[in-house]
Formats: structure tokens, sequence, C-alpha cells
């Protein structure tokens, strides 16, 4: 039912080279919580998946140290260590875990077509997207050179860390005030650096924010970049009113800094197939993992634009292997 194609027939075919194309029953883009516990489902409905890992195997929570909150890490772990760990439960199933980047799809057909680094042609009965969404940084040299030594794009991940601490936080929406009045309940202090004269939140959260005595809003200022010593950041520099009259540098004394400026959703590649919103979450029919395209599914960050958490990103690969496995039962009785 499942057979390999023939190579012959195919226009893709490299004489000597691997073969160009192949078809499985379940492909599975992405390698983050969601793409893994997707693995781990959909091997043991004998799926037999194929896992493409993408360009950081492990997904985001590779760049977070410690993970406190995921159920049944009592003293916690690290994320690559979870990511490991969920790695091999998916392997120890049988899930086929390759190197690769999915590069073009072609969801028109009833077989879904998805090219590997350009190269490769995966044809596919089922296809579950789970290439999750990517935080955004300002750009700025010492996000780099204090990555893990103080900078990070997720209060709830990072937070605890900073108890007792102040901080400060990015960016002037929901993203950025909500990681703000999180981070107030744990840290001494919150500066909330925002370069307009508003707050993009809703008003809700913009209203919240405001109230909260220990955020301190600077209207108007814009990083400049972050100092500290052997990698930790001890405070940040600042420039407000940039390019207006009355333009002057602040610094602020802080131990963490947390970017709120937004994340982008990675599903550029699929945008000509499947519905999104207007930021590029991918549109499922709600409590499904569901697209429009039937046998394409989306599970984890690359369609949650509310809890972005690794535990609900495991919860939605689980939905989404089993809605894959209930689609190929019901395509073929
Ligand atoms: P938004 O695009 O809404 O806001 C980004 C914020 O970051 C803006 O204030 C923007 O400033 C600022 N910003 C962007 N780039 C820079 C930069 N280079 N330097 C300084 N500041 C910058 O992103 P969010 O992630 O906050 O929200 C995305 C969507 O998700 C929204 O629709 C939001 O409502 C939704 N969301 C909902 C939540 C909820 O309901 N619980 C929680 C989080 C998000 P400026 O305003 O000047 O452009």
């Amino acid at each position: 039912m499942f057979k390999p194609l023939d190579i012959n027939d195919n226009e893709e075919k490299k004489s000597g080279e691997e073969a160009a194309s192949e078809r499985v029953k379940c492909l599975i883009v992405g390698s983050g919580p969601a793409g893994y516990t997707a693995a781990i489902y959909a091997a043991r409905a004998n799926l037999e998946p194929v896992m493409y890992e993408g360009l950081q195997p492990g997904g985001q929570l590779t760049t977070t140290t410690e993970v406190e909150n995921y159920p049944g890490y009592p003293e916690g772990v690290t994320g690559p260590v979870m990511m490991e760990d969920l790695k091999k439960q998916a392997q120890r199933f049988g899930t086929d875990v390759r190197w690769g980047m999915a590069t073009k799809v072609d969801f028109s057909g009833e077989i879904h077509k998805v090219w590997i680094d350009d190269e490769k042609l995966i044809e596919a009965e089922t296809v579950i997207i789970a290439t999750g969404a990517t935080a955004k940084y300002l750009g700025l040299e010492d996000e780099k050179k204090y990555a893990g030594g103080g900078v990070s794009a997720c209060a709830t991940c990072d937070g605890f860390f900073y108890k007792g601490k102040d901080v400060a936080v990015v960016g002037g929406g929901d993203t950025a005030t909500e990681e703000a009045m999180y981070l107030a309940g744990l840290c001494n202090k919150v500066y909330l650096i925002v370069r307009r004269d508003e707050l993009r939140a809703s008003k809700v959260m913009a209203e919240r924010t405001m109230k909260t005595p220990n955020i301190e809003i600077l209207w108007k200022h814009q990083t400049k970049g972050l100092f500290g010593d052997n990698g930790v950041v001890e405070g940040a520099t600042l420039v407000k009113n940039l390019g207006e009259a009355g333009e002057e540098e602040v610094k602020i004394k802080i131990d963490g800094f947390f970017l709120g400026i937004g994340h982008k959703p990675n599903s550029d590649i699929f945008k000509d197939y499947i519905d999104t919103n207007e930021v590029g979450y991918i549109n499922t029919v709600p409590g499904t993992s569901k697209t429009n395209v039937k046998g394409v599914f989306a599970c984890g960050d690359v369609q949650d634009d509310q809890y972005r958490q690794a535990v609900t990103a495991a919860g939605s690969g689980c939905m989404a292997a089993i809605d894959a496995e209930r689609y190929l039962s019901e395509k073929h009785g």
C-alpha cells in the first residue's frame, strides 16, 4: 500500500545517487517538543514517521538553560537534555530522524510533496508541520555576546532565575507587557523599554502594566547595547529620544534583558497552501490540529500565538499524530 515510488519513472532521479524521491506515510517537519511528541505517537501507531529536524534540531528549547516547568522533571532539566531524551524516545519506536530542512512544498494534490534542502523530494500521505516560531531579536552584537548570560526571549522559561533582581523587557506589545507582568511578580524591578510614546498592547494589558508599581516604563527609549563582566549582563545602555531634540544616553543596571518584540512563526514555505492569520500563525480547526489542507496537520508554536510552552507544544504534537492516524485509517479503511 505504501510502496516506494518507482524511481525509474521519476524525473527527479539522479543516476548513481541516493533516490531523489521517496514516499512516506507520515512526514514530520521540525523537531521541537511538538515534532518529537508527534513522532512518538505516530511511530507507535505504525505510521513509520520520517522527521526532518530543521535548522535548529530540538527547536527553541535548545537555547534555554534550565526547564523547570515541564511536568515530570522534579529537579528540572536543561533544554538540550530534554530534547535529546525526546529524540531518543521517538527513535526507540522507529522514527527515522534525519538532518535536513524543508525548503518547498506542493500541497495541491492528494499526496503532499515536500522538498528537503531543495533536493530530495518526499511524497507524503500526511504531513505534520512542527516548525515552531523564532523569537525576534534586536540584532545587536551584545545579544549574542551575553546569550546565556542574562539575555532571554522567554520570561516564563527564564524569569525564575531573576527572582528579586532588576530586569528589563524590550517591546510595547502584548508579548512584552505579558512578560513584564510575569517578571514583576518575581523581580524587584522591571524596566519596560518602549521605543514610542505609546504601547501597542491591548488596552487591558497596557492598563495593567502601567498600574503595576514595580514596572517602570521607559518611553521613547531604544537599546544601544549591554554591558557586563565575563559574559554576564550587568546593565544596558539606552538612547532616549533618538534623533530628536533632547537625545540622551541612559544607563540602567539590570541582571536580565528580555526580548518581547514578537515571534515569527516559521510558516513561510507553507503559505501558498496553508491558511495563516495575519502574523503567519497557521490556522487550525479549533480543538484539532487540522489545517485547511486534508492530510496536513500543524502543532506547536507555528500554530500557537497564545501559550507557546513546551508542554502545550507537546500536547498539540500528540493531537497531530492522532489526527494523522485517523485520517489515514479513514482514507484506507
Ligand atoms: P507586536 O508586533 O504586537 O508588538 C511588538 C512590539 O515590539 C511593539 O511594541 C513594537 O514597537 C516593538 N518592537 C518591534 N521591533 C522593535 C525594535 N526593533 N526595537 C524596539 N521595539 C520593537 O508583537 P507581540 O509579540 O507583542 O504580539 C503579536 C501578536 O500576538 C499580537 O496580535 C498580540 O495581540 C498577540 N499576543 C496575544 C497575547 C495574549 O492575548 N495573551 C500574548 C502575546 C501576543 P512599535 O509598537 O513601535 O511597533
